[in-house]
């Protein structure tokens, strides 16, 4: 059961919702934003990626807790601690735990 009506459309969401990732990871990325406002930007693309397939870069989806949808600002809704090569990233809110290899250049 294929749909033609929705081919053209659906190219057009897909536009809309490139042009949204890039406007929320920009939110995201200057990190000067009222926490309200990131975490709606997180909650936005973590449900863009789910709904349309397009999801903001690997450095910006870091910034992102998966589990409530929160946006994870250091010192503030996450606590980061460094041990033995790794970066661990704990939200907050949630207590989801992410960890991040160091990498060495
Ligand atoms: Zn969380």
């Amino acid at each position: 059961m294929s749909n033609n009506r929705s081919i053209n459309n659906s190219r057009a969401r897909k536009q809309n919702a490139k042009k949204a990732v890039i406007f929320l990871s920009a939110i995201l990325e200057d990190n000067k934003s009222d926490l309200t406002i990131m975490n709606s930007a997180a909650r936005s693309l973590v449900r863009m990626g789910k709904k349309h397939g397009i999801r903001p870069s690997s450095d910006i989806y870091k910034k992102i807790c998966r589990t409530c949808e929160s946006a994870l600002i250091p010192g503030s809704t996450t606590r980061v601690r460094f041990s033995k090569g790794f970066i661990t990233n704990t939200c907050k809110i949630c207590n989801n735990t992410y960890r991040l290899k160091l990498s060495t250049t």
